[in-house]
């Protein structure tokens, strides 16, 4: 009996996805919706575990995107479905939503028009309500931000519905309202990466992203013209204990930044890296601190050097940096776990140029970097592996630097 290949996560065709759900929407809501805009999923080439001290980010939009069918109401309602989830039509007052409330996934719908009003934006489509159908194409709990997919397309939506510019500064004023929405609504104490990446991200590049200031920089990435492929491993394992330790290690570089004396890791000056580390060494849970002090600032270092690389035209030189940053997180910052470690091993000893877990760590996914007519044989690699150790088979997608949140129809 011959085993299925590696299964592999194809990419959103917008056109074929936007229309039939603006069909849908008619069947829900008996009238049609005003428009139907979309955002993609993202993925971190560098840059982890930063973006909470002020440090550098190079993600990429995803081709895999979250779209949302809206027609504005009048009456402070929102009503929204997803094709994704069993409940139906969930129906939220917003004069109710607030911190933890609502629960469950329309937090991340109707949390939106609320912290869009709570930054000041104004206009009838952020107090009114809105009828939604949401279709989600970004695999959900896989480390790939399907989270700001979601929220992102209801605020592009929103945004063009309250005539908001929707140039490069306009979207950062949405992605700082989708991450509150995040934090307060949805209850989820994240950075402004994902945000970020699935609005402003523009198809053929990543961004280089400056949490200190929230300051972009668009980065050619050519991969395909540099004969390379971004394989992305979603490896199926999520660990209870995830949200948990991500709150220590925030904890941990407060704290080591207050004992620094200095606002946020990012102002640590690599070349004086060590000298921090010897002052932090002298406290009594020092051990702990001066890893994970390692990490933020070298890993603020490699993604310079990587955005460096890409915008001289070195793609395929960025692998050992990869390579370097998956280490550090795995020991110095420990968030690894078995089925990063495997992936990345695997797709190490099977020719890729590099290979880091990416996102938050304790699951979710993996990336290589792998000439592109390889990407088969990694996969295929990987798979096995798995497969070898008895482990559920992970899923695959490429990751082509894609466009940010947009209207499709
Ligand atoms: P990630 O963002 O890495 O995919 P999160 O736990 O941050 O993982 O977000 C996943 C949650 O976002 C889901 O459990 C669900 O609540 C919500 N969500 C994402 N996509 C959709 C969708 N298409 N429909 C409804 N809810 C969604
Ligand atoms: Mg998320």
């Amino acid at each position: 009996m011959s085993t299925p290949g590696p299964e592999f996560f194809h990419a959103t065709d917008r056109a074929q996805t936007a229309r039939p759900l603006a069909q849908e929407f008619r069947t829900a809501y008996g009238t049609d919706p005003e428009g139907v805009w979309s955002a993609p999923g993202r993925v971190n080439l560098i840059g982890e575990h930063v973006d909470y001290t002020g440090g550098l980010c190079l993600p990429l939009a995803l081709p895999h995107r979250t779209f949302v069918a809206l027609r504005p109401r009048t009456d402070g309602v929102v009503r929204v479905r997803s094709l994704q989830e069993p409940s139906g039509v969930v129906e939220v007052p917003l004069a109710e939503v607030g911190a933890g409330s609502p629960q469950g996934w329309a937090a991340y719908v109707a949390g939106v028009p609320w912290a869009l009003l709570q930054n000041g934006f104004e206009g009838l489509a952020l107090t009114g309500g809105f009828d939604a159908l949401v279709d989600g194409h970004v695999p959900y709990g896989s480390g790939l931000s399907s989270s700001a997919a979601l929220e992102c397309a209801v605020a592009v939506a929103l945004g063009e519905l309250v005539e908001l510019p929707l140039d490069d500064t306009g979207r950062a004023g949405l992605a700082s309202a989708c991450q509150l929405a995040e934090n307060v609504v949805a209850g989820a104490n994240t950075g402004g990466m994902d945000q970020a990446a699935s609005l402003r991200c523009h198809e053929g590049g990543a961004i280089l992203l400056d949490t200190d200031d929230d300051s972009v920089t668009q980065v050619a990435l050519d991969l395909a013209g540099a004969g390379l492929a971004l394989l992305v491993v979603d490896t199926r394992a999520e660990h209870s204990h995830a949200g948990g330790e991500y709150g220590k290690r925030r904890a941990d570089v407060e704290r080591a930044a207050e004992l620094l004396g200095v606002a946020n890791l990012r102002a640590v000056d690599p070349a004086a890296l060590d000298a921090a580390l010897e002052r932090l060494g002298t406290e009594p849970d020092g051990e702990v601190l001066v890893r994970r002090v390692r990490h933020a600032v070298t890993e603020i270092d490699r993604v310079r050097r990587t955005a460096d690389l890409l915008q001289t035209g070195r793609a395929d030189e960025v692998g050992p940096l990869l390579d370097a940053s998956h280490d550090s997180l795995r020991d110095d910052y420990e968030v690894s776990c078995r089925e990063l470690d495997l992936t990345v091993d695997t797709a190490r000893a099977h020719g890729a140029l590099g290979a880091r877990m990416t996102g938050g760590g304790f699951g979710g996914s993996a990336i290589a970097l792998v000439a592109a007519e390889r990407v088969e044989e990694v996969a295929g690699a990987v798979a096995a592996a798995f497969a070898e150790q008895g482990l559920a088979a992970p899923r695959f997608l490429t990751a082509l630097p894609s466009e940010g949140a947009a209207r499709d129809l």
